[in-house]
C-alpha cells in the first residue's frame, strides 16, 4: 500500500488540517513542518492579510478598515478570505482559521458543498507557565533586517548579547515579559475554548502534548502529529 504521505503528494486525496496553539508553543513552526511532509499549502490568515492589505485587493481593503482602527475583521470577511484560498487547493493546513465557531461552520458547510471534510484538528498543548518561561526569555537581533531569535535559556548565542548571524546587539521585546504574556495566554484560552470543544464533539481533535525542554521538541512533535493525522486518513 502507498505510504499516505506518497498519496497527499500525488493529490489522490484531500487533506485539511486544522493547527491550534497558543502563542508560543511554536504552532507556525510545526505548522511548516506538517506541511513539509504532505506538500500542503499553508494557510495562515495571519501572512493572508498582510499579502492581501499589501496588494491592496478588494478584500485586503475592506479588512484594512477594520485592522488600521484596531477593530477585528468581521467573520463573513475572513470567511470570505480563506475560502478564497481553500478554492485553490485540496491539500491544505490551516493556521489561525477558523478562530470563532461561526468560522468553524462556514468552513464545515463550505468542504460540505465539495463532498469533502475536516481531516484533524491539531491543538498544541503546552503548560502556560513553559510558554512563560520560554516567551519570556526570547531575545532578538536589533538590527531589523537580520530578525534572529535567540533565547537565554534555550539558544544561547555564542556571546552573550550579540547576534551570531551579524553580530547586532541583541534585544527583548517589550511584549515579551511574563505579565502581558500571561494575558495574551487567557485570552487566548477564553476564545479558542469554544472551538476546541466543538471539534471535541466533531470527534476530530487530537491533542499533542508537548515537553519544551527536549533536545528534540520539534522533531518529536511533529512526528506525533503526522502519527496523528497519518491513523486518520487510514481509517
Ligand atoms: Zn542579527
Amino acid at each position: 500500500m502507498p505510504l499516505v504521505k506518497e498519496l497527499a503528494k500525488e493529490g489522490e486525496i484531500s487533506m485539511y488540517i486544522i493547527m491550534l496553539g497558543a502563542p508560543g508553543t511554536g504552532k507556525g513552526t510545526i505548522g511548516n513542518e506538517i506541511c513539509k511532509h504532505y506538500n500542503l499549502m499553508h494557510i495562515a490568515t495571519g501572512d493572508i492579510f498582510r499579502a492581501e492589505i499589501k496588494n491592496q485587493t478588494e478584500l485586503g481593503k475592506k479588512a484594512n478598515e477594520y485592522i488600521s482602527k484596531g477593530q477585528l475583521v468581521p467573520d463573513d470577511v475572513t470567511i470570505a478570505m480563506c475560502e478564497s484560498y481553500l478554492d485553490k487547493s485540496d491539500n491544505v493546513l490551516l493556521d489561525g482559521f477558523p478562530r470563532t465557531i461561526h468560522q468553524a461552520e462556514a468552513l464545515k458547510e463550505y468542504l460540505a458543498n465539495k463532498g469533502k471534510s475536516v481531516t484533524a484538528v491539531i491543538d498544541l498543548n503546552v503548560p502556560d507557565e513553559d510558554i512563560v518561561v520560554r516567551t519570556s526569555s526570547r531575545i532578538i537581533c536589533s538590527n531589523k533586517e537580520c530578525g534572529a531569535v535567540f533565547n537565554t535559556v534555550f539558544m544561547k548565542p555564542k556571546v552573550e548579547g550579540i547576534c551570531d548571524v551579524c553580530g547586532s546587539k541583541l534585544i527583548k521585546r517589550p511584549d515579551d515579559n511574563p505579565d502581558t504574556i500571561r494575558k495574551r495566554l487567557e485570552t487566548y484560552h477564553k476564545q479558542t475554548e469554544p472551538l476546541i470543544e466543538f471539534y471535541e464533539k466533531e470527534g476530530l481533535l487530537e491533542k499533542i502534548d508537548i515537553n519544551i525542554y527536549s533536545e528534540t521538541t520539534k522533531e518529536d512533535t511533529t512526528r506525533k502529529s503526522v502519527e496523528k493525522i497519518d491513523a486518520r486518513l487510514s481509517d
